[in-house]
């Protein structure tokens, strides 16, 4: 299963590419957490990302495609994978190719979740993270509420909000998101492998619609 999950912040990708993972053995690549890690790490990317970051903006095209080119670089290199928030521009998506291609692998689909932009909001602001490094457990506080309110239920620690699921940044992440990450859509679909699934209802039901979608194609 090699696979990219694409849709607007906010519509689930993370919850899904995790239980995808979880089921299919495969390994989840997201370029937020990466960043987050990076952020928290204190590394070069990490000092060059930040603000971007914090404001829903892009990080550079470069340092993403770096991060990204690395992780397939190395000789543990994920064989099957689920991408969550790579690519997210068309030149990412033209480096991720060839990056694929250098290591003879291909992608098996790309997963489209169509949300409306009007149930963005409600869906970022009511959701928290837990921050310990390895962790990337995610709840919102109706639909995926922790066990314990305020704290993580694989882990323990207490649960932050990102900065940039702010309500007044959420806006600005969702304009970006139709101008550069949109433009995906028909290059995947000239390509043959793009999927799409309805993302607005519960992630029990999203879920199934995703693996039915897959299943159908043959994908798992
Ligand atoms: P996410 O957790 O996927 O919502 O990503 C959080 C933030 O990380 C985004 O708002 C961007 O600032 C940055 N980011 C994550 N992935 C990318 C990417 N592929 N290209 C540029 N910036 C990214």
């Amino acid at each position: 299963m090699r696979l990219i999950l694409l849709g607007p912040p906010g519509c689930g990708k993370g919850t899904q590419a995790k239980m995808l993972c979880r089921d299919a053995r495969a390994e989840h690549v997201g370029t937020g957490d990466l960043l987050r890690d990076a952020i928290r790490r204190e590394t070069s990317a990490g000092i060059e990302a930040r603000r971007e970051v914090d404001a829903g903006h892009l990080v550079p095209d470069e340092v993403v495609n770096l991060l990204i080119g690395e992780r397939f670089g190395r000789g543990d290199r994920p064989s099957r994978f689920v991408m969550d928030g790579y690519p997210r521009t068309l030149p990412q998506a033209h480096a991720f190719d060839s990056i694929l291609s250098g290591v003879g692998m291909a992608l098996d689909g790309v997963v489209m979740m169509q949300v409306r932009d009007e149930l963005i909001v409600n869906r970022v602001s009511g959701r928290w993270s837990c921050p310990k490094l390895g962790c990337k457990a995610t709840y919102h506080i109706d639909s995926n509420p922790p066990a314990r309110p305020g704290f993580c239920t694989d882990c323990g620690t207490g649960l932050v909000q990102r900065a940039d699921d702010a309500p007044a940044t959420v806006g600005e992440r969702l304009v970006i998101y139709h101008r550069d990450t949109e433009p995906l859509v028909p290059h995947y679909e000239k390509a043959g492998i793009l999927i799409r699934v309805d993302g607005e209802g519960d992630i029990g039901v999203v879920g199934l619609a995703i693996r039915q979608a897959l299943a159908t194609r043959g994908l798992l």
